[in-house]
């Protein structure tokens, strides 16, 4: 019997392209102040603990079946609440569920990339548009930003022409960066990989509820090749329930579930995102307080003598320091985890509640005082 310790996973006949690579990881660290992975700080209001216990018994006395494979039930809550927020009529045709918004993206990964294909992203972006990209055996092309991050159109039409990708991840508002994208942006790269592919072009508007804007939506009309990725694990405060979905026109809708497994969203799953939808303006009240407390982030940081750049989204990002993971550590130490997404100079910090932000800032406000 071989030792555990003497295989590791490149003794094993793995895919070439995962040798040497590291997973996913942002740091789980037990510390007082959680603020690097962009959940929503406010835990579900009682009411809609007790509405989601109500719901999973019910779905419990049901679990020797198989779930709704079609999700049924969700996915017209889902379109509901589309229509009703964004400004965009959505039916049940146009929505698909799946576990958390990087199991939608991975699916369409599936359908429109794999092995022979390409995506192209605009980067600091979402840094799992590339794994899933790798882990689907799709290509990935690093596409450019502005200085201001800010997708620089010219260059991106340029690069999606040049490169002819099958997928264009288009992220509004942008992780980590928090920077919206403009509808026009959208259009000029969607045109741009009509007439090089045609590809598909993916909008991920996983913090679209946090935005100053609107949902890019509407622009799905008359655009079969555009998908709107959207997510319950922000707005919804529900990161732990692993919902994510997508709108589209039917016929994408009907291509990803060629590659779905079936029953993949568990009826437990379905349940408690039914009772979570049902909570909706409660829910989306602690948006606005996010919001308010994103905004407050962004003057205080400025006034502490930080770079910040604007956020639509519920996190902010700050700089610019010389020795990043320094200034990373030094927050830590004073109680308080954020995030280096490995941007040279900046780091992210998503909005908690007031005391945490205050938390927050006092450490930054230490850290600059040593910085000067
Ligand atoms: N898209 C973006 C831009 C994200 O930042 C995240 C989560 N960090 C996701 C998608 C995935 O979220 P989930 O799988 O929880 O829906």
């Amino acid at each position: 019997m071989t030792s555990y310790d003497t295989v590791r996973i490149d003794d094993l006949p793995v895919r070439d392209e995962l040798r040497g690579k590291s997973p996913y990881g942002a740091p789980q660290l037990d510390v007082p102040v959680q603020l690097n992975t962009n959940e929503n700080p406010y835990p579900l209001p009682e009411p809609l603990v007790a509405r989601i216990a109500e719901r999973v018994a019910e779905a419990a006395r049901g679990l020797n079946r198989y779930p709704d494979r079609d999700a049924v039930e969700l996915r017209t809550e889902l379109a509901a609440y589309l229509t009703r927020t964004g400004k965009h009529r959505v039916g049940i045709e146009n929505v698909w569920a799946a576990n958390g918004s990087n199991e939608v993206l991975q699916q369409l990964l599936q359908t429109f990339g794999g092995p022979g294909r390409t995506a192209i992203g605009f980067e600091p972006s979402y840094s799992m548009h590339a794994l899933i990209a790798r882990g689907t055996g799709t290509g990935w092309i690093s596409g450019p930003r502005n200085d201001d991050f800010t997708i620089d159109v010219a260059a991106a039409r340029q690069a999606i022409a040049e490169n002819t990708p099958d997928v264009v991840f288009i992220t509004s508002p942008n992780n980590p960066t928090g920077t919206a994208v403009e509808a026009d942006t959208v259009l000029a790269l969607y045109e741009a990989a009509q007439a090089a592919g045609p590809s598909m072009v993916v909008v991920d508007e996983a913090y679209v509820e946090f935005s100053h804007r609107d949902s890019l939506l509407p622009l799905l009309e008359g655009r079969p090749n555009l998908v709107v990725s959207r997510t319950m694990s922000k707005a919804f405060g529900a990161a732990g329930l692993r919902l994510g979905y997508l709108a589209a026109h039917p016929a994408v809708v009907d291509a990803v579930q060629l590659v779905r497994l079936p029953y993949h969203l568990s009826a437990v799953t379905q349940a408690t995102a039914l009772a979570a939808l049902e909570h909706t303006d409660t829910l989306l009240g602690y948006v606005e307080q996010l919001k308010v407390e994103r905004d407050r982030l962004v003057t205080e940081l400025r006034a502490l003598g930080c770079e910040v750049t604007e956020s639509d989204a519920n996190f902010v990002q700050f700089g610019r320091f010389a020795d990043t993971h320094a200034a990373w550590q030094r927050i830590l130490d004073r109680g308080v985890l954020v995030r280096d997404n490995g941007v040279p100079g900046w780091l992210r910090v998503t909005a908690g509640t007031p005391e945490e932000n205050d938390a927050f800032l006092d450490a930054v406000r230490e850290l600059m005082k040593e910085q000067k």
